[in-house]
């Protein structure tokens, strides 16, 4: 019984940092494989009264809806929704939104201030969103100079948001667009603890079979571990295991 309680014991603490190796793993995997066109543009809107206004208020029109977006297939013909993949993204429409009929990309020569932002918030972490980069785009060319100006200054008022720039060391069929370093603590615990308990299930399926195959070698007059006929022994004359039912 002790011996049982101290294997429960290991399990937990070997569990942790298994499920926060597992939790960084599965996260890279999916910052790496999915590439950032691979979305649908047709999710469910929003409410936007429901979210808090961005960084981006002081310089954007105001905040017309929020779209939530799944993750498709490489050619976005192929929508994954209903499933948790573990990414997601979230645009946030400001003035005229990119999806909706009647957009027309901003003109800086006929306005000064862009007629219409959108934020889009790539989101990563299983089973709980725990990292995001923003991606700001007017829907105009950052070729001219005042919708370059404005880029600026909405990128530094994004700050972490936005994340860093893919690294030029990265191999070119890894599609990442940019590195997301805005983390969500409290859902990052969560998704260190769900990866933790999945080890600790399996941990503990594995040591049940184990000890279920062992039970019915026993009962059948074998050796626990090695499987010789061990008849009346105590302990097995092929393996010196003791003989005894666990
Ligand atoms: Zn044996």
């Amino acid at each position: 019984m002790r011996r049982r309680k101290y294997n429960r014991l290991t399990k937990v603490i070997v569990s942790i940092p298994l499920g926060l190796v597992l939790c960084v793993f599965s996260t890279a995997l999916l910052l790496t494989y999915l590439k950032s066109w691979s979305w649908v543009s047709s999710g469910p809107t929003l409410n936007p009264d429901s979210f808090e206004a961005t960084y981006l208020e002081p310089i954007a029109p105001e905040l017309v809806a929020v779209r939530h977006h799944s993750p498709s297939t490489g050619n976005g013909s192929f929508a994954l929704t209903g499933i948790n993949l573990g990414a997601d993204m979230v645009s946030y429409c400001y003035g005229v939104s990119l999806w909706d009929e009647g957009y027309t990309p901003w003109d800086p020569t006929v306005d000064a201030e862009p007629t219409s932002v959108n934020i889009m918030r790539y989101r990563f972490g299983w089973p709980m969103r725990m990292l995001h980069y923003d991606d700001i785009s007017t829907g105009s060319s950052i070729a001219d100079p005042i919708v370059f100006a404005y880029h600026q200054r909405a990128n530094a008022i994004a700050g972490i948001h936005r994340g860093l720039d893919r690294p030029s060391w990265l191999p070119g069929f890894i599609p990442l667009y940019r590195v997301p370093i805005a983390v969500n603590w409290f859902t990052l615990v969560i998704n260190v603890l769900t990866w933790s308990a999945l080890c600790y299930a399996l941990m503990s399926c594995l040591s049940w079979l184990r000890a279920w195959i062992q039970r019915r070698r026993i009962k059948g007059g074998l050796c626990a571990s090695c499987k010789y006929p061990v008849g009346d022994f105590e302990r097995c004359p092929e393996c010196g295991t003791e003989i005894r039912i666990a």
